[in-house]
């Protein structure tokens, strides 16, 4: 367990996390996303990024440092007010003023799209699920909103990938995203998956953030980092979901933390701050709940 302390700083780390953190490789990403980014005043991670500027790197402390490199730090919080009941258990997730209004009361499917273009056009926030074939996303999905066989229509491999909203609470929307990485698909279906989700990512105006899901029970897998990779050069802000946290070690498989905390090395080379990541499970509904309290500061702070 890494202690770190500060002033009013006292934070338990979760083990898998090491107790320095390299920086900066070949890029940072951007954190939240929000149609008024630039006019509003800025205490966000992004905007707080370790610089070369030596006035402004004395002006916090080594610990608030430390923190931020390895903290999700939202909008309206100072790093050096951070406590440890600020951090959602089982992730690095920092929870701060504009959380609330998590839970889902109301879930409609609207419709299903072939391409960006053709996505509800009503400016309500949204965000995407992501993740490769049997990861967990149609039993995280319906876990979240506590109904069965929600997500079901992008399920099939093979059969034609959509992008799925769902209106909740008719406010904002979860849009469910074909799985890559179907071991059956074709190349040229594959080379299709690429092309039509990318530019949803790319031409999406109300995407507020991907969460990517990544299968807690299995070693990294290379076509999940290039997945991160891609999104981070792009800058889509995303948060990594670990699923399937719940499993047991396999006879020679490494437990789920391990198997975080693997991942998580990997994404440190190429990340100049590390992205928010948590920990699921779709069967104990471990993570639920905060997963959805960070859904919302995400989305309140879009809708400022
Ligand atoms: P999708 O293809 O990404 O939509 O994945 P599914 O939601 O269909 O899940 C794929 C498989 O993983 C199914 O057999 C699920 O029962 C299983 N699964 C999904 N989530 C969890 C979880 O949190 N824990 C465990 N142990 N199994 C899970």
């Amino acid at each position: 367990m890494v202690l770190l302390r500060c002033r009013s700083l006292t934070i338990n780390l979760p083990p898998f996390l090491p107790s320095h953190f390299q920086s900066q490789k070949f890029h940072t990403i951007r954190l939240f996303r929000n149609p008024n980014f630039n006019s509003l005043p800025q205490i966000s991670a992004s905007s707080s990024l370790p610089t070369n500027n030596p006035t402004t790197n004395r002006s916090i402390s080594d610990a608030a440092r430390f923190a931020r490199s390895v903290l999700f730090v939202p909008p309206g919080v100072d790093i050096e007010e951070i406590t440890e009941d600020m951090v959602l258990p089982g992730s690095n997730i920092v929870i701060g003023p504009f959380a609330g209004h998590s839970q889902i009361k109301e879930v409609v499917f609207v419709k299903s799209s072939a391409r960006a273009r053709d996505c509800p056009k009503d400016d309500r926030p949204e965000i995407a699920i992501l993740g490769r074939s049997n990861v967990g996303k149609s039993s995280l999905i319906n876990c979240l909103v506590r109904k069965k066989e929600v997500a079901l229509t992008s399920k099939k491999p093979g059969k034609t990938q959509l992008i799925n909203h769902f209106l909740v609470n008719k406010s904002w929307y979860i849009v469910d995203l074909p799985g890559y990485g179907f071991a059956k698909v074709s190349d040229a279906a594959k080379t299709d998956w690429s092309a039509f989700t990318k530019g949803y990512f790319l031409n999406r105006d109300t995407l507020v953030s991907v969460l990517l899901l990544i299968d807690a029970s299995v070693p990294p897998q290379k076509i999940d980092l290039d997945c991160a990779n891609w999104l981070g050069r792009n800058n889509v802000p995303m948060t990594f979901v670990f699923t399937k946290c719940d499993k047991m070690k396999a006879a020679k498989g490494k437990r789920p933390d391990e198997n975080i905390k693997a991942f998580q090395q990997i994404i440190r080379e190429n990340f100049k701050q590390h992205p928010p990541w948590i920990m699921t499970s779709s069967v104990s509904g471990l993570g639920r709940d905060e997963l959805l309290l960070h859904m919302s500061q995400l989305r309140n702070y879009w809708d400022q």
